[in-house]
């Protein structure tokens, strides 16, 4: 390759915008520097996601889109879940490819960008028992305020219509020492907040003599000096015990926001999704919740439309989410996705059906959101500032319940606001926001 330059575009969740930094990272130690388009660099990667169906077309027009428009010369790379679960088969699809890897591979991908170099035009990286996590020293971040932290890869799961397992491999630690290692070095760079990540955190088991549990993993890292804010996703109800309830009571420092993915109200459902637990012992994860000290938001994924979904099961989930009170939901329509249990399941549900109660999910939850967010007006919260709107001369700020807080400052000027903390007075609400405003000095 004559000229050293990359470019890289992130497909789906926030595992993989973290990858993405961690592939930066390397590529920028293997003497590559990224620039901004795919027509200025050598090497184009695509880290994709295959969740759902659309996003994996996407992810095929993108590369066929550019290759038409500029793609001469250029060395391709499909990264991430698309390629783990179509493996070779992009070379078929698009012979434009020359490098495909999963993100269990990643640890490989030096050697992977040698043999790119040496001009060859098929490296693969599709194994998914590589035992580690990818832990790089060279992780490059997007933003400087706040940091992912990676705790534990892949998932043990085996949910009926989720692709993850077959995409990022089994589940995966990383030590208790290595995560406390990085998080400290990102305090002392000045992150003031971090988000542990995985897909299932509440399944971390630290694999050093130590063998701390998520609990006592979260604060730990809430004990950092420094850090101000420590929030972590996702969690899976089966495995989420009273300890997190209880040490998000005790350490400020964590925020109280827990994102516990619930996919139905449906006991029947659940089953049939293998989710592992019932509504009931759902509702009784969400009753620590709320009568613990602080005031935890909950926020929740549901999927509607899974094979056999009758109108009484749709009906539980709205019946749930009403009891719960949500303070914002993901909701998908089930998808087909390859390898997975559901794939064979009878009573498929017509797409105008899952459209019609998607509708009428989102609708009601809309309703619960400003129901809920009004109640906020004339509260103080404080807001970590992520930047600011000047067209609407408003700065942006996140709640430690992880809302967005548009807000005014009449003092601050010109003084740049971003990456501080300050409290603001909640004065209006919208179904998905707040406004306010703040006279307060920064802290
Ligand atoms: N590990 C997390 C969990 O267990 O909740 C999240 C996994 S996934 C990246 C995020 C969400 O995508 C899931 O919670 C689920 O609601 C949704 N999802 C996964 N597979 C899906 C499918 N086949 N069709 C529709 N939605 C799906
Ligand atoms: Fe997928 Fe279930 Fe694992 Fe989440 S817990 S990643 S939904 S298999």
């Amino acid at each position: 390759m004559t000229e050293k330059t990359f470019y890289i575009e992130t497909f789906g969740c926030q595992m993989n915008a973290h990858d993405s930094e961690k592939v930066v990272g390397t590529l920028v130690h293997s003497g590559y520097a990224q620039v901004e388009s795919p027509e200025a660099a050598g090497l184009v990667l695509y880290n994709t996601c295959s969740i759902r169906d659309k996003a994996e077309q996407k992810v095929f027009h993108r590369l066929d889109q550019f290759k038409r428009a500029a793609g001469k010369g250029k060395i391709f790379a499909v990264i991430g879940c698309v390629a783990q679960q179509e493996g070779e088969r992009i070379f078929e699809k698009a012979p434009h490819v020359s490098l495909v890897a999963g993100s269990a591979s990643y640890t490989k991908l030096p050697e992977m960008l040698v043999q790119l170099e040496a001009g060859n035009r098929r490296v693969t990286g599709l194994s998914l028992d590589s035992g580690e996590a990818f832990d790089t020293p060279f992780t490059r971040r997007d933003n400087p305020h706040r940091a992912y932290i990676t705790i534990i890869e892949g998932c043990d799961k085996s949910c009926a219509y989720c692709v993850v397992p077959f995409t990022r491999g089994p589940e995966r630690s990383r030590t208790s020492e290595s995560v406390m290692r990085e998080a400290a070095e990102l305090a002392g760079a000045g992150y003031t907040e971090v988000q542990l990540l995985g897909q299932n955190v509440n399944s971390y088991r630290d694999p050093s003599p130590a063998g701390w549990d998520f609990a006592t993993l979260l604060d730990r890292v809430g004990s950092i000096p420094g850090l101000r804010r420590v929030r972590f996703t996702t969690s899976h109800p089966r495995d989420f015990v009273k300890e997190i309830v209880e040490v998000i009571d005790e350490n400020p420092v964590l925020c109280n926001h827990v994102h516990l993915p619930v996919q139905s109200g449906s006991s029947s459902v659940l089953e049939r999704m293998q989710r592992l637990y019932t509504r009931g012992e759902y509702m009784r994860r969400i009753e620590w919740m709320k009568k613990a000290r602080r005031n935890i938001s909950i926020t929740s994924d549901i999927i509607v439309g899974f094979p056999g979904e009758t109108e009484a099961d749709f009906q539980a989930t709205l019946g749930l989410i009403e009891e719960v009170e949500y303070d914002s939901l993901f909701a998908f329509k089930y998808s087909q996705r390859p390898n997975t249990s559901a794939l064979d399941m009878e009573d498929k549900i017509l797409e105008e059906e899952k459209t019609r109660r998607i509708q009428i999910l989102l609708e009601k939850q809309r309703a619960i959101q400003i129901r809920r967010n009004s109640d906020l007006i004339g509260t103080v919260e404080e807001v970590h500032v992520e930047g600011r709107n000047d067209a609407l001369g408003q700065w942006i700020g996140r709640t430690s319940q992880n809302r967005t807080l548009n807000f005014t400052h009449r003092e601050a000027g010109g003084e740049p606001l971003t990456g501080k903390y300050l409290p603001v007075r909640v004065t209006r609400a919208g179904p998905n926001s707040l406004v306010g405003e703040s006279t307060m000095s920064v802290v």
